[in-house]
């Protein structure tokens, strides 16, 4: 328990290294943490099969603590959001990563790159939400629809009214909405008609074991087939294997990321990616 407090603390402290405790939505202050601060994006390349070029970037938060080192965001986040310093959190990691789209020319309506973030359930409690999206892409000149918020099946299935006004409200901003590590959750197909939803994240635990002799390649392929009747975007979490870039490029999938590719990359290297698509 001493050791949750003081993790929340010196997260609490390396958020205000961010100038994003304050919750005011201005993002001018964060552009000069780049680098310096404990929290830090990551970047890992999205993937169109069919071409093999980079349609855009998730962007993955890392925490370098002074003393215990670099800190899983699968250990922080839990804290993060236990504690709300997730709110905060989740506001700094989208402005940053919309100021990195930005950057790397997603505002350009010629160049396809999109920008996808993970929103966690507790920052839909926030009913200022759609308020404080609009207000990042205000802020950065990101357009609305090279925007993708990544969220998991839990978020359509907990407070069900509540969260999908906030959806629709994030709907007629015009970003995109994704269903994150589809397949895992409680899965009820129905809520797929009610929620504004373009794309769904095939879950990596399908990728991984879709050669053997298991009915995970049956179940990947009914989830491209359920994206493709939906008209829904599919993409392939988790691809370490040229065989199963094979097999779900072969299903139809339109988009994958994982190991076989890229890991996910500090924002110099992955800007490099871009401007010379030849190193992937
Ligand atoms: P996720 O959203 O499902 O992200 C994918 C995770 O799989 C990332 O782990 C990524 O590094 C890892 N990964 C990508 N390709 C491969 C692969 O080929 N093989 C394997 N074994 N792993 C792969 P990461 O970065 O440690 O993030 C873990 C989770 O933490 C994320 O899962 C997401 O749920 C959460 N997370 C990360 N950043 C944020 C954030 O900014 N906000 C929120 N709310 N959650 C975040
Ligand atoms: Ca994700
Ligand atoms: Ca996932």
């Amino acid at each position: 328990l001493v050791d949750r407090l003081q993790l929340a603390a010196d997260l609490r402290r390396a958020l205000e290294g961010t100038g994003g405790t304050g919750g005011a939505g201005g993002t001018g202050g964060t552009g000069g943490a780049e680098g310096t601060g404990e929290l830090v994006l990551y970047y890992q390349p999205t993937i169109e099969l069919r071409s093999g070029t980079v349609t855009g970037f998730e962007a993955l938060v890392r925490w370098n603590h002074p003393v215990r080192g670099m800190i899983s965001p699968a250990d922080f986040i839990p804290l993060a959001e236990s504690t709300g310093l997730i709110r905060p959190l989740g506001q700094w990691v989208l402005a940053e990563a919309c100021r990195q789209g930005v950057e790397w020319g997603a505002g350009d309506p010629d160049r396809v790159l999109t920008m996808a973030v993970n929103v966690s359930g507790r920052q839909f409690d926030q009913t200022d939400l759609p308020a404080i999206v609009a207000g990042v892409l205000a802020d950065t000149g990101l357009p609305p629809e090279r925007l993708c918020l990544e969220m998991t099946e839990s978020v359509l299935m907990t407070d069900t009214e509540e969260n999908l006004a906030v959806l629709l409200s994030l709907k007629a901003i015009g970003v995109r909405l994704a269903i994150d590590d589809f397949g895992t959750g409680y899965s009820s197909l129905a809520y797929l008609r009610r929620f504004p939803v373009d794309t769904l994240k095939i879950d990596r635990s399908f990728v991984e074991r879709i050669g053997g002799a298991t009915p995970d390649a049956a179940l990947a392929r009914t989830i491209v087939q359920l994206g493709q009747s939906l008209g829904m975007a599919t993409v392939a979490e988790g691809i370490e294997q040229y065989a199963q870039f094979l097999a779900l490029r072969r299903m139809g999938c339109d988009l994958a990321q994982g190991y076989y590719f890229s890991r996910p990359l500090p924002a110099d290297e992955a800007g490099a990616l871009l401007r010379d698509p030849a190193a992937l």
